[in-house]
C-alpha cells in the first residue's frame, strides 16, 4: 500500500509584535517565525473517509475525528480538488499540544503536503498555501518552514535568509496555554491605551544576517509573554533559570506556555537543556536548530 510521510517542524517566534483587533476578529501581527527541529510526523495512506490516530510523546492531546486541524486539511484539500476525501493520517507527535509552538497547524501542514502527494493532485505551493492560510493563520508558514516575516494575521509571507544556524532549548511546560485565553487576556490589559501598528522593527532583521546569537537574543521580543506569565506565573522562575544558567536570551514562545532560550552553540543548547530539566523548572528540555524544513 502506498504511503507518504511527511516530517514538520515546530515554530517558534523571534519578534512577535500584536497589534490592533482587525474588523474579522484576527489581531493584526507582525512576527518572524523561525522553524525548528522538533518534529511531528503524518503518514497519509490510503483509506475510507477520513480517519486519524495519533502516537508519540503528545499523541494522548492530539483531538481525534474532525476536531483534529490535520482532518480539516485533508478535508479541505478534497473539496478544494473536487474529489472525495479518502485517507487514513497517522500522526506521531512530538510538539507539545497548546504549547505555543504551532504543533496543531504543522499537522496541517503535513497533511496538505502528504495528501496532495497521496491523492497525485500536483498542487503548487501557492495553491496549498491559499489552502493553508484558510485552516488557520500559522499554517501557511509551517508549509514554508525556514525563518519568515508574517504580517497581516501571519499569514502573509516573506522569506528570510540567514547565515546560519541558531540553537535553542524549548522548556516544555506542563500543561497548555489557550492561545484564545492568552489574547483575550492582552485585549482586556490593552484597553486604554491606543494600539500602535505591529512592526517586526530593524534588528532582528539585522542579526539574522550574521545569525550571531547575542545579537539575535537582543532583538527577541514577544508582545504576548507578559500576559502569558501573568497566566502561567512560573514562567518567571523558569525564565530567570535560563538566563542564570547562562543561556544568551530566553522568550515565551509564540503564547506559551514553553519557552525558548537561545545558546551559543548546539553543544551549549545540549548542557542547558540537562541543566534546565535539573532545576526542575520545566516538564522536559529539548535542544533544537534553526532554520528547520518540511520533507516528504
Ligand atoms: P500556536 O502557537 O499557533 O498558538 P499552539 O502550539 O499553542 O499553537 P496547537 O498545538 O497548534 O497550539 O493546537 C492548539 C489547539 O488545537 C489544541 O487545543 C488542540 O485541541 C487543537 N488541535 C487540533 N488538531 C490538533 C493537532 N493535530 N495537534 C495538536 N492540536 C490540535
Amino acid at each position: 500500500v502506498r504511503q507518504v510521510i511527511a516530517r514538520v517542524p515546530a515554530k517558534i517566534n523571534l519578534v512577535l509584535a500584536v497589534g490592533a483587533v482587525r474588523p474579522d476578529g484576527y489581531h493584526e501581527l507582525a512576527t518572524v517565525f523561525q522553524a525548528v527541529s522538533l518534529y511531528d510526523e503524518v503518514v497519509a495512506s490510503p483509506g475510507d473517509g477520513v480517519s486519524v490516530s495519533a502516537s508519540g510523546p503528545y499523541g494522548y492531546a492530539v483531538p481525534a475525528g474532525d476536531l483534529n486541524i490535520a482532518v480539516r486539511a485533508a478535508r479541505t484539500l478534497a473539496h478544494h480538488a473536487g474529489i472525495a476525501a479518502d485517507v487514513r493520517l497517522d500522526i506521531t507527535k512530538a510538539i507539545p499540544v497548546a504549547g505555543g509552538l504551532a504543533g496543531g497547524s504543522a499537522d496541517a501542514a503535513g497533511a496538505l503536503l502528504a495528501c496532495n502527494e497521496l491523492w497525485r493532485l500536483g498542487l503548487d505551493d501557492r495553491d496549498l498555501s491559499g489552502i493553508a492560510a484558510a485552516l488557520g493563520s500559522d499554517v501557511p508558514f509551517m508549509l514554508a518552514g525556514g525563518t519568515a516575516v508574517g504580517t497581516g494575521r501571519g499569514e502573509q509571507l516573506r522569506h528570510l535568509d540567514t547565515a546560519g544556524m541558531l540553537h535553542w532549548v524549548l522548556a516544555i511546560a506542563d500543561g497548555q496555554l489557550s492561545t484564545s485565553a492568552v489574547y483575550r487576556r492582552l485585549d482586556s490589559v490593552r484597553t486604554s491605551q491606543s494600539v500602535s501598528k505591529p512592526d517586526v522593527g530593524q534588528s532582528i532583521l539585522t542579526a539574522l544576517q550574521t545569525a550571531d546569537p547575542v545579537a539575535v537574543g537582543l532583538a527577541l521580543r514577544n508582545d504576548l509573554q507578559e500576559v502569558a506569565v501573568e497566566l502561567r506565573p512560573t514562567l518567571t522562575q523558569t525564565l530567570q533559570t535560563g538566563r542564570d544558567l547562562g543561556a544568551v536570551s530566553g522568550i515565551v514562545s509564540g503564547s506559551g506556555p514553553t519557552c525558548a532560550f537561545l545558546a551559543r552553540s548546539a553543544d551549549h543548547a545540549r548542557s542547558l537543556a540537562a541543566e534546565l530539566v535539573s532545576a526542575g523548572v520545566c516538564a522536559d528540555a529539548i535542544a533544537v536548530a534553526g532554520p528547520a524544513f518540511l520533507s516528504e
